[in-house]
């Protein structure tokens, strides 16, 4: 700040927040400060929970459209985390823990393999139908059988014609002993020295018996980017967390998350201030004191009490601000969001808890008001559905590239054939609830690539936000709202109004 007298302009949080309307994000704006630093030097570490802290303050949604493992390691890798989703069997839900546990960088865990005995036209088709060719062939044809070959571009490319096309793999095949391959237990440096001397593109990773484990993608190696933020224990593992309901059987589930090393466990509850959340809360920290529990979802001080009075180590913040939500509207229950973080936080901080703003994030710049109010991190749905990490099939609908993404309330997720009820468990308490009332919908969301390139674009974003806003850090972002030095101002229709783009005959949108 430079030197003289301080002239206070705008509104500190309190007084922003006095009037007891609900306030939204786009209800609200944060003022300039004083820029004294550049904005890489912006840190934009954050708590999850009373132990974790991550290094971008950024979470992925329990959603079955949005977090399953590749988009859990994805988060992890750019410094936040994901949330592996429970509408599916407790068995499924743990082993998409485990991939995120046992994920290693540049290695392909589970590799196209194939057998010696099908044909090259086959090999063309799983060419057309992956987009790469560097597949390993195993006795068996699968991960794990005895490797016997490798079937690369340079072994296929010149072949044509039916005869040629209908020998088998075995024939064209580049043999064991003609191929570089590494044992089990192999750096990422080594294997990089051993690519370089082989003539292959791929190098097939072998137990002590022969058989297949992985496989390392030269393409990978040479692309390869560091990820020095990553989110990881103190093995060096990923980070990941897991979702839960609160019923009984939901106490098997958990032991299986736990057992395959979930670090942070999710109670899903859409109102979460129930004495179904408060034993499961006592039953996980008397039975497994290590893991950390978030509880959830609140938006009031007293929702809030009573779960920390139960011993969460975080909160989930939102009722009905989700973009494919309908609970305010079927429910009337729910709060604005802004207002639900601010308070929540207010109280939630006196005893250490950090608060997750979960839903209704649309833009880098709600991402900055939420945290500028109380939050500690962000928990995203729609801004990640539709990644290529998300689950699920793009698919096309007028020459645009979709993805599906849905309301876990949504009667299509409560439908989900795998669900095992969890979708359900979220929005009724009881097994008696026959009738389902739906509190969310079902759509798609346009392709938006790859989360390992939206992530670094949204922290760049964070970062020149927190400099425009004079804060090198979210920790300091805090601080400066409860000092009341973080000034904000309301914003009427028009002001929102003026703030879009305006005036334009045409324009197009392009964020990164
Ligand atoms: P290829 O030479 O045609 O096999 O293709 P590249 O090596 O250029 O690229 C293969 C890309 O696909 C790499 O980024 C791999 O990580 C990725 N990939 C994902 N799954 C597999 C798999 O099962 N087998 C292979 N070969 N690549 C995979
Ligand atoms: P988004 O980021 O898409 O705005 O919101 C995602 C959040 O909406 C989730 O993290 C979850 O809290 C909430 N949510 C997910 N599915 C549903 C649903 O079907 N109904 C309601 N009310 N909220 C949902």
């Amino acid at each position: 700040m430079p030197s003289g007298d301080i002239i206070q302009d705008g509104l500190s949080a309190e007084e922003l927040f006095k009037s007891g309307e609900g306030l939204t994000y786009n209800d609200f704006i944060l003022l300039p400060g004083y820029i004294d630093f550049v904005a890489q030097d912006v840190d934009l570490s954050s708590p999850l929970t009373k132990k974790i802290t991550l290094q971008a303050p950024l979470v992925s949604s329990p959603m079955d459209t949005v977090t399953e493992s590749e988009m859990a390691i994805a988060m992890a890798l750019c410094g936040g985390i994901g949330i592996i989703h429970h509408n599916c069997l407790p068995s499924y839900q743990a082993n998409e823990v485990s991939k995120v546990k046992k994920y290693k960088h540049g290695f392909i865990r589970n590799p196209v393999v194939i057998s010696p005995d099908i044909l090259v036209s086959e090999v063309f088709l799983l060419k057309d139908e992956h987009g790469f060719c560097g597949f390993p062939v195993t006795e068996n044809g699968k991960l794990g059988g005895k490797l016997v070959g490798i079937v690369t571009s340079r072994d296929i490319d010149f072949l044509e014609g039916s005869e040629q096309l209908r020998q088998p793999v075995s024939i064209i095949m580049t043999k064991l002993e003609n191929i570089i391959s590494a044992q089990s237990g192999v750096t990422l440096e080594q294997a990089n020295s051993l690519l370089e001397n082989s003539k292959k593109g791929k190098l097939p990773i072998v137990n002590e018996n022969g058989e297949l484990v992985a496989l390392i993608a030269r393409t990978d190696l040479k692309k390869s980017r560091n990820f020095p933020k990553a989110s990881k224990d103190e093995n060096k593992q990923l980070l990941v967390g897991a979702a839960i309901g609160t019923r009984e059987e939901d106490k098997e589930r958990l032991h299986l998350l736990h057992q395959a090393g979930a670090d942070v466990i999710v109670l899903d509850s859409s109102q979460g201030n129930s004495i179904f959340q408060v034993e499961m809360i006592k039953y996980i920290k008397k039975n497994l004191p290590e893991l950390q529990v978030i509880g959830g979802n609140v938006v009031t001080m007293s929702q809030a009490k009573t779960l920390i009075e139960a011993g969460v180590d975080g909160l989930r913040v939102g009722m009905g601000c989700g973009s494919i939500c309908t609970t305010q509207e079927v429910m009337a229950v729910g709060r604005a969001q802004g207002t639900a973080i601010y308070r929540v936080a207010q109280y939630a901080s006196q005893f250490g808890v950090p608060v997750i703003g979960d839903g209704g994030i649309q833009s880098i710049g709600h991402i900055i008001k939420s945290l500028s109010i109380g939050a500690s991190t962000v928990m995203m749905g729609s801004m990640l559905a539709g990644t290529s990490e998300a689950p699920g099939e793009y698919f096309f609908s007028d020459g645009v590239r979709l993805k599906k993404y849905r309301g876990m309330g949504s009667l299509e997720a409560m439908n989900r054939k795998d669900a095992k009820g969890s979708a359900l468990n979220r929005y009724f308490h009881s097994e008696k609830d026959s009738l389902k009332v739906a509190q969310g919908v079902s759509g798609a969301i346009v392709d938006k690539g790859s989360v390992l390139r939206f992530l670094p674009y949204i922290q760049c974003g964070l970062r020149h936000s927190c400099q425009d806003i004079g804060t090198r850090s979210i920790k300091n972002l805090r601080n400066m709202m409860t000092l009341g030095q973080l000034r904000f101002e309301k914003r009427t229709q028009s002001a929102q109004l003026e703030g879009n783009v305006h005036s334009l005959f045409s324009y197009e949108k392009r964020l990164f």
